[in-house]
């Protein structure tokens, strides 16, 4: 993960969810946890995961969080540190390189490796054990301006997730200060757009299969009831 100092928004988020898997990385490391130990090598490393592996359970086994964690993302930290030495990106900051390279057919590969590291960071701290519940106060009233009650958002955002079409995410966003759902195809991402994300589910087979198989609603459901992070949708309201 890179350090440089940037005030645009995504690099404040990228900066902000950094600072946040550092401190679940610390507490990790003071229970024995052993996600410290899954860095790539630089320029780019992957922030730890802000809670050991078992602690979605049994929303999200200990087993596709080892395998969602340890070979999908560090297999996407892994490819974009191997593909961008020697080119424009080799020193420009995660959010600058998916920026810079989203819509150019030519930078497809780097591009799909560096939204994809940022979006799982994005995803994990997206989740928490004990999540779900009342959403904080001020979400809340964002949500009722917006879709009229809380369960209308969340069956809005559950419905927008699960009909995305093959991999993707969904996403709860701010767009032009309003809150919207919406949905991204393969490694895309709503801040390339002018969106600024607050929360993401993603569908992508890797992420629930071998726990629900071709469950995805009830995977999504789980989700939304028992894992999403409120919280973490309101600090990212900014
Ligand atoms: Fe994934």
């Amino acid at each position: 993960m890179d350090t440089k100092k940037n005030t645009c928004f995504s690099c404040e988020l990228d900066r902000r969810t950094f600072l946040m898997a550092s401190a679940g990385a610390i507490a990790s490391l003071a229970a024995g946890g052993i996600f410290g130990s899954a860095h790539a090598a630089p320029p780019h490393t992957l922030p730890p995961l802000p809670y050991p592996e078992n602690a979605l359970e049994p929303v999200i086994s200990a087993r596709t969080i080892g395998f969602h964690y340890g070979k999908h993302h560090k297999g996407y930290m892994d490819n974009l540190n191997k593909l961008i030495p020697g080119s424009p990106y080799a020193d420009m900051s995660l959010t600058d390189i998916i920026k810079k390279t989203a819509g150019h057919a030519d930078q497809i590969g780097i591009f799909n490796n560096a939204a994809q590291v940022w979006n799982h960071t994005f995803y994990w701290q997206s989740l928490k054990p004990a999540g779900g519940g009342d959403p904080p106060a001020a979400l809340k009233q964002k949500m009722i301006d917006a879709f009229g009650s809380v369960d209308a958002c969340k069956k809005a955002l559950a419905d927008t997730t699960v009909s995305q079409f093959a991999s993707g995410w969904g996403w709860l966003v701010l767009d032009h200060g309003k809150l919207k759902i919406v949905k991204t195809g393969n490694a895309d991402v709503p801040f390339t757009k002018g969106m600024r994300p607050l929360i993401t589910i993603d569908v992508w087979e890797h992420a629930y299969y071998l726990d629900y198989q071709n469950r995805r609603a009830d995977y999504v459901t789980a989700i939304l009831d028992k894992l999403i992070n409120w919280e973490f949708a309101l600090k990212n309201m900014g």
